[in-house]
């Protein structure tokens, strides 16, 4: 069993803590938290090992009666791989801490390429992956291009992508950051970072990205424009991205004409918080113009990381093929 342990307990860290405990293979040592907070309190009730991210939270915690095991230093101590899934930027304060206590560690999208020099999608780079002691599983818009890009680029060599992303401003639970009334350019000065992101993981797609953000909370919805090298049609795009495990084809026919309508599927299959784990691509859709296919995509950006993270910590340990980990982890997680 590979011994995981979590730090950072909010929107990616709980996720990743519930997906551990569905794995045959993993076992959860424990989360690390800063605040004494209801999540802290609902971890407990779910039996995790509670962590004080240092001696001043361990403080603030004894004082509500949480009474957690110890602190960072400790948990770090049972584990193989630690999951870092605090906000951008504290994750590279915590890495030395990590490197002292020789653990492999997986670090988020939040976190820069350079921090582990290595960023990682599963379809895309597993076996480039294995053994490693730190790898960063990119952020959600940055995989969920790179599956289907990936795709694409397997099965007709492309030119170059154009995508313009249309971001929600936040997260459901995040009330910091809204209410807004506006759309807001996201940057002004072009492209976006996310092409240059892509690029950690496809070094040789050739895209250009524009980013705007807009008051919704559900999804991010990007529209795509990919020239390819050889001949496509319609159908041959559709076959492809069906035949891509984590790529899921929706259809307006069915009435999901929105992401609204898609966080309602997920709701309605069963998915734990209405999580989509896939990418949804709207078959209907894709239009082919002498070379260039346009075509619109969601993301549901605080699950779709959530199988990366499974297959990173098997990737660090190594022992296992990417079909395999892709193979467990899909099963585990109901991806169909
Ligand atoms: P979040 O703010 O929801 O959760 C971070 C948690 O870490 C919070 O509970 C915070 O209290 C805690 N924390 C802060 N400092 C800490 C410390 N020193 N030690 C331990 N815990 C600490 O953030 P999130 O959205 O879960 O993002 C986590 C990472 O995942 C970031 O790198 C982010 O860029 C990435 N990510 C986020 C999303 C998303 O849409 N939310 C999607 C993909 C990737």
């Amino acid at each position: 069993m590979i011994k995981v342990g979590v730090n950072g307990y909010g929107v990616i860290g709980r996720r990743i803590a519930d997906a551990v405990v569905l794995q045959p293979d993993m076992v959860l040592k424990g989360i690390a938290k800063v605040r004494a907070d209801y999540k802290a309190r609902l971890a407990k009730e779910k039996n995790y090992d509670l962590y004080a991210a240092d001696d001043k939270s361990l403080k603030s915690f004894s004082e509500v009666g949480l009474n957690p095991k110890g602190v960072l230093n400790d948990l770090l101590e049972e584990v193989d791989v630690v999951v870092d899934a605090t906000p951008g930027g504290i994750g590279a304060q915590n890495n030395p801490i990590y490197q002292k206590f020789n653990k492999k560690a997986i670090f988020e999208g939040g976190e820069k390429h350079a921090l582990t020099g290595f960023s990682f999608v599963t379809q895309c780079n597993f076996n480039d992956a294995i053994g490693k002691r730190s790898i960063r599983v990119v952020s959600c818009n940055t995989t969920a291009l790179c599956r289907v890009l990936n795709a694409l680029d397997q099965g007709f060599k492309i030119k170059r992508a154009r995508v313009v992303i249309v971001r929600r401003a936040a997260d459901p639970d995040d009330t910091k950051r809204g209410p807004i009334d506006a759309v807001v350019l996201d940057p002004v000065a072009l492209p976006s970072h996310h092409g240059p992101d892509v690029r950690t993981v496809l070094p040789n797609i050739d895209i250009v990205t524009m980013a705007l953000k807009i008051p919704t909370t559900n999804m991010h919805l990007h529209s795509l424009i990919v020239s390819v090298k050889e001949k496509v049609n319609e159908d041959k795009v559709r076959d492809v991205l069906r035949n891509t495990t984590r790529i899921l084809l929706l259809n307006s026919k069915e009435g999901i004409d929105s992401t609204a309508k898609v966080i309602d599927m997920a709701r309605e299959i069963g998915r734990p918080r209405n999580d989509l784990y896939e990418v949804p691509v709207w078959e209907d859709s894709i239009k082919v113009v002498d070379d260039e296919i346009y075509f619109y995509i969601g993301v549901h950006q605080e699950a779709i990381v959530i199988p990366e993270n499974m297959d990173a910590i098997r990737a660090l340990i190594g022992g296992y093929s990417k079909e395999e980990s892709i193979g467990i982890t899909n099963k585990t997680l109901g991806i169909r």
